[in-house]
């Protein structure tokens, strides 16, 4: 059976496809993960399934990464593995660096030396990519309100050092392709919502606030905007680009659904209104608070290649996807929460 390494698959991204996928592929898939504050088991629903390993550990450990590339000889690569959360970028950007640049070169480097090895690399024809590179659209920094879109030939400029990490770890990844010949895809995604995104998130944060009766904080005037797209039409994009991706190059996925920061909040303020009618209306609770420091204005995805050429699309709309969130975290903060 191929052995697959899923980098991260404990974190929100990695977890959901790890979910969608092992029941239904027959691939044996190895979840390495660090465990940090973002990562968390129960994330996992498929923990007993045979075709199913945990190890927990560092992408930045080089020697637990040559003893798994030996041991598992893995056919491919699918790196989640990040410090994700844009804010603890800006107060302690060190773990971003390590983790997002230093550790995806790490498993870049691994990748190579077992490719090397492997009696199909010379085979370009038959070669399918070997590394599938989860990385934003936040790498190509801000867009005006103009209805301009990020297309997979807009240039990088990162205004963060979470996106500085992440663009400097694309690089690296297209350095592996132009220059070893590694087959890598990368893709880059707009803002995922769904199931088991950690607390710290703008939507989770935006729910549990308003089922506790906080106030919910929303930075600057609730004008920044972004581009939604439900987790598990990115696990899917996923999925197409690491099996018919061509190699080398990178796929924008988004799913069309630009909204404002503030209309995110009265949104899920109004699925809560029908849900628990007797705390409405929870919009009063929505407060603004001091913008963050760099904030990207806007970010649209142009998904057009990715559609046109792999065949990809969003099953879900932002409509149907958003009201499943939210009654997964209402359960969720039921269980959890002392309300
Ligand atoms: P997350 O923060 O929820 O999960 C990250 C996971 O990586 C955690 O389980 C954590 O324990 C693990 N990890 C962190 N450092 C590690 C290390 N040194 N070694 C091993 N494991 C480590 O992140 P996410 O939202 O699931 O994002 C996954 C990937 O998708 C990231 O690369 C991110 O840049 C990218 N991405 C995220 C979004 C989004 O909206 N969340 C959008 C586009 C792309």
């Amino acid at each position: 059976m191929t052995t697959i390494l899923v980098t991260g698959g404990a974190g929100f991204i990695g977890s959901n496809f790890l979910n969608l996928w092992v029941p239904k592929q027959k691939y044996h898939f190895v979840n390495l993960d660090k465990l940090t504050y973002a990562g968390d088991l129960n994330n996992i629903k498929v923990s007993n399934y045979d075709n199913y390993t945990f190890v927990e550990g560092d992408i930045c450990d080089t020697s637990l990464l040559e003893t798994l590339f030996k041991k598992y000889k893995f056919e491919k690569v699918i790196h989640f593995a990040a410090e994700s959360h844009v804010d603890n970028s800006i107060s302690n950007p060190d773990a971003f660096i390590r983790t997002n640049i230093t550790g995806t070169f790490n498993l870049l480097h691994h990748s190579y030396l077992l490719w090397m090895e492997s009696p199909f690399n010379f085979r370009k024809e038959f070669e399918k990519a070997r590394f599938l590179h989860v990385s934003t659209d936040e790498v190509y920094g801000t867009l005006e309100n103009d209805g301009s879109l990020f297309t997979e030939d807009t240039p990088y400029a990162p205004n963060s050092p979470y996106s500085a990490s992440k663009a400097s770890s694309d690089m690296i990844a297209r350095s592996y392709f132009h220059t070893y010949g590694l087959p890598v895809v990368t893709t880059n995604c707009s803002n995922n919502y769904g199931p088991h995104q950690h607390d710290e998130k703008l939507i989770p944060t935006i729910i549990r606030k308003a089922i506790q009766k906080q106030p919910i904080p929303i930075y600057g005037d609730g004008k920044n905007i972004r581009d939604w797209l439900y987790v598990d039409d990115h696990c899917k994009g996923i999925d197409i680009a690491v099996k018919e991706g061509k190699l080398g190059e990178t796929y924008n996925i988004g799913g069309k659904n630009e909204r404002e920061n503030i209309y995110i909040a009265t949104k899920i303020c109004e699925i809560l209104d029908e849900l628990k009618p007797q705390n409405k209306p929870h919009k009063d609770l929505i407060e603004y608070v001091t913008d963050r420091p760099g904030h990207d204005f806007r970010y649209a995805i142009d998904a057009s290649k990715i559609e046109n050429e792999l065949g990809w699309g969003a099953d879900e709309t932002f409509e149907s996807g958003i009201k499943k969130t939210v009654q997964w975290y209402l359960e969720k903060y039921n269980q959890t929460l002392n309300l």
